[in-house]
């Protein structure tokens, strides 16, 4: 498992309106910010990656979000 802080490479900036949690975009721009550990992960991983909790995990495109309540919609742009 990769855990860089992404924060080190992009900046991140909040979808808004905030998008429904019953419908979470996904994107190549698009991460997923873990209410619960702060970690911030891919919508669509190529490479295995989960936040520390274990809300957020995935790999080879797909994520698996347990707890899409816990979760803020960010697009993220290289520094
Ligand atoms: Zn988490």
């Amino acid at each position: 498992m990769l855990n860089i802080d992404m924060r080190k490479i992009y900046n991140f900036y909040p979808v808004e309106p905030a998008p429904d949690a019953g419908n979470l975009p996904t994107g190549g721009d698009i991460y997923y910010e873990c209410l619960d550990c702060q970690m911030v992960v891919n919508s669509v991983p190529h490479i295995k990656a989960a936040c520390a909790c274990g809300n957020l995990s995935g790999g080879a495109g797909d994520l698996v979000v347990k707890n899409p309540q816990r979760v803020r919609v960010v697009r993220g742009k290289l520094k």
